[in-house]
């Protein structure tokens, strides 16, 4: 861990939640990609949870921030409370409420898939797809143009940045051409399919949900927008963790779609190139046969 200034986060913890905190004590959280992050404790049991970066990415919790309030909102579903987020001399910092989490079991995984259900109700009231700023989906840049047509912000927005980014980072021509001819035909997946505007949490892989103490869902690290609820979906089968009652759950209140397990592979295959431009490596041949795959439905 490098040095942090522990001081001015403390002081920053006493200004926003009105009562003064003397950090007693911290130890280090492991599970995250791109931040590090502490468990801050201090006197009669206060906790806070601590996401650190460098200097310069104050802009990225500060979406996570915003992010964090949009979800929690509707009310459907718990999250973190925003404590406060700044800046010292060495590190960008986001405090929130720090979660015990706990087992879920069945009945915590039902819980989950209906309360996201109900989450994906609320929309964008008219205001098309996107949000009302960009944000980060790991650590790359998210863009959230407010756009009417959900083809045209997939293809700009989603899928030409991240190919666009994969090409810089070395993708190969075959996979980057591939790639350009399923762009040029991403309509056909939509001809029968014009999703709502649902409020996303925009990276629900099984390391972003949890259960408190109660048993109650609980849902962080988001990278919020307005978009295609079948997005999110697609996340939670990418890498495993949600189990068969969370899906049954979800659809008995808003059922899926009959051409959700062709675009399925879509939607996974943006979070698999974001994965190239992060982490490079395997990546790279897993995008190209996702991308062989989905066009194999165009030909
Ligand atoms: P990153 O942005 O680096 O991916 P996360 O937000 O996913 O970091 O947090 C890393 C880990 O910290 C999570 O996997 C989870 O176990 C734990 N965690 C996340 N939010 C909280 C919280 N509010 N309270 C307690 N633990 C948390």
């Amino acid at each position: 861990m490098n040095e942090f200034n522990l001081d001015a986060i403390c002081a920053d913890i006493s200004v926003s939640t009105g009562s003064p905190f003397q950090m007693e004590n911290h130890s280090s959280v492991a599970g995250g990609d791109i931040n590090d992050a502490y468990r801050l404790e201090g006197q009669c049991g206060r906790e806070f949870f601590l996401k650190l970066n460098r200097v310069g990415q104050l802009d990225m919790f500060t979406a996570e921030a915003e992010g964090l309030l949009a979800l929690a909102q509707p009310k459907v579903i718990r999250v973190p409370t925003v404590i406060c987020y700044g800046e010292t001399n060495t590190h960008a910092y986001l405090v929130l409420e720090n979660i015990q989490f706990s087992r879920g079991g069945a009945s915590g995984e039902a819980l989950l898939g209906e309360q996201l259900a109900h989450l994906h109700q609320f929309n964008s009231a008219g205001r098309g797809y996107g949000w009302h700023r960009d944000n980060t989906i790991g650590a790359t840049p998210q863009l959230n143009d407010w756009t009417a047509d959900w083809v045209a912000f997939l293809r700009e927005q989603r899928f030409a940045y991240q190919l666009e980014l994969a090409a810089r980072n070395g993708l190969n021509k075959s996979a980057r051409d591939k790639g350009q001819r399923l762009l040029d035909g991403l309509g056909l997946y939509f001809e029968s399919y014009t999703p709502e505007a649902s409020l996303l949490h925009g990276d629900l892989w099984s390391g972003n949900a949890g259960f408190d103490s109660d048993g109650q869902p609980v849902i962080y690290d988001p990278a919020v927008y307005y978009g295609d609820r079948e997005t999110d979906m697609a996340m939670t089968e990418l890498f495993g963790g949600f189990s068969a009652d969370f899906y049954t759950a979800y659809e008995q209140v808003w059922p899926l779609d009959v051409g959700y397990t062709r675009r399925r592979d879509l939607y996974k295959l943006y979070h698999i190139l974001n994965h190239f431009n992060l982490f490079g490596g395997g990546y790279a041949s897993q995008s190209e046969n996702i991308i062989d795959k989905l066009l194999i439905y165009l030909s």
